[in-house]
């Protein structure tokens, strides 16, 4: 089921998601959440959603990869590269606006799967920055709080 994608100044937007049991993570309920928000990034034609974003105060986010979509559920930045680059970044909740952002180039990343398995993994690139964006997402912490150069624009890429 597409859900509807909350626009700024949405207050849920600026609100601090909770986490989930790790023995709920596999219940129905949660299955079909996640599938919800994969339907929901695709339609919306993102390369992230994290559940706030459709109004739900827990902490997933799904992050698009090359080799389909990650779910990924109490996700845990446990160290950040001491090399940062910018890059431009939009997001689905503030539609229209883009900006450049200062994020670290490499993450190690806790989190437990869809599946219920605790896992963790290194990130680079547009992948690490596409985890950043979201996990603030779960802070209540949105791009444009650290974004410079911020302009309108239509048909720009990278919406998070
Ligand atoms: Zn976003």
């Amino acid at each position: 089921m597409i859900r509807k994608v909350l626009h700024l100044p949405d207050p849920q937007l600026r609100k601090k998601s909770l986490a989930v049991a790790i023995n709920e993570v596999k219940t129905g309920k949660y299955k079909r959440f996640i599938c919800d928000l994969i339907e929901t990034m695709k339609a919306n034609d993102g390369i992230g959603l994290a559940a706030p974003q459709v109004g739900k105060l827990v902490r997933i986010v799904i992050i698009s990869t090359k080799s389909g979509p990650l779910a990924l559920v109490n996700p845990v930045i446990s160290v950040r590269s001491w090399r940062k680059c910018v890059d431009e970044e939009g997001c689905l909740s503030v539609p229209g606006i883009y900006g450049d952002v200062k994020r670290n180039t490499s993450l190690k990343v806790k989190a437990i799967s869809a599946d219920g398995a605790r896992i963790e993994f290194r990130a680079r690139g547009l992948f690490a920055r596409v985890i950043d964006h979201e996990v603030d997402h779960l802070n209540g912490v949105l791009f444009i709080d650290k974004a410079k150069n911020i302009k309108s624009a239509e048909n720009q890429k990278k919406e998070l």
